[in-house]
């Protein structure tokens, strides 16, 4: 069974405070995104299969662990791009696999545009990779994507949800671990006035992750 696991570590909060801020430029925010993303992939991956291995040291001979299991990584594009890096660097033999799902801005409903997953599965533990669980729409379609390619163990990561984003989520795939660095208060509704948010955003949230990133906001 899928759990919700929102963290309270305070090396995340800390930097999510960070990440949050209006004045923090793209550097610092891809900085930040790299690094509460190796924490929160540290958190998921806590039950990752090892199995023994000889090792000789120095001085003797003894027996380790070692990761038993293929990963694979699954950055939904755009955004979740710029989780890759450090979580790769943390797990290098893991492969990565590209999903891209943009966000009609008119229904909220995820369109997908790039999918090159080979025909059976290469990986037996898969990490969606997207940092804003809003609608969890995307969320939805890329753990569709993996069950229908034959992923057995699939593990979201994100840093910032929404409650719905969550019960969506939990509720079309509730085998999925859901790994956030934290839940927020709702989404925004449908502009009322010139110069609200677009609908669909998570509050208080950071804005747009992919803009961001990409300093294209
Ligand atoms: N995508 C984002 O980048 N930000 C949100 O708040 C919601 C979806």
């Amino acid at each position: 069974m899928g759990r919700v696991h929102a963290s309270e570590h305070p090396l995340i909060q800390h930097k999510l405070t960070l990440l949050r801020s209006v004045d923090t430029e793209p550097k610092k925010f891809r900085e930040l995104v790299r690094e509460i993303s190796i924490l929160l992939a540290y958190e998921a991956t806590a039950d990752l299969a090892v199995a023994p291995k000889e090792v000789t040291t120095p001085l003797a001979h003894t027996t380790g662990l070692s990761l038993s299991e293929k990963i694979g990584l699954i950055p939904i594009l755009r955004a979740g791009l710029g989780m890759v890096e450090g979580i790769w660097e943390m797990m290098p033999t893991a492969q990565v696999w590209h999903i891209g799902l943009y966000r009609d801005h008119r229904t909220l409903q995820p369109v997908a545009y790039y999918n090159k997953l080979p025909v059976s599965p290469t990986v037996q533990v898969c990490l969606i990779l997207d940092p804003m669980l809003a609608t969890g729409g995307s969320a939805v379609a890329a753990a569709d994507m993996l069950k229908q390619w034959g992923a057995r163990r699939i593990k979201y990561l994100g840093i910032i949800a929404a409650p719905e984003g969550v019960r969506n989520l939990e509720a079309h795939h509730p085998d999925v671990d859901i790994h956030l660095g934290t839940i927020d208060d709702q989404l925004t509704p449908e502009p009322a006035a010139p110069g609200d948010p677009p609908k669909g955003y998570i509050l208080p949230g950071l804005g747009d992750a992919g803009d961001r990133q990409f300093g294209t906001g």
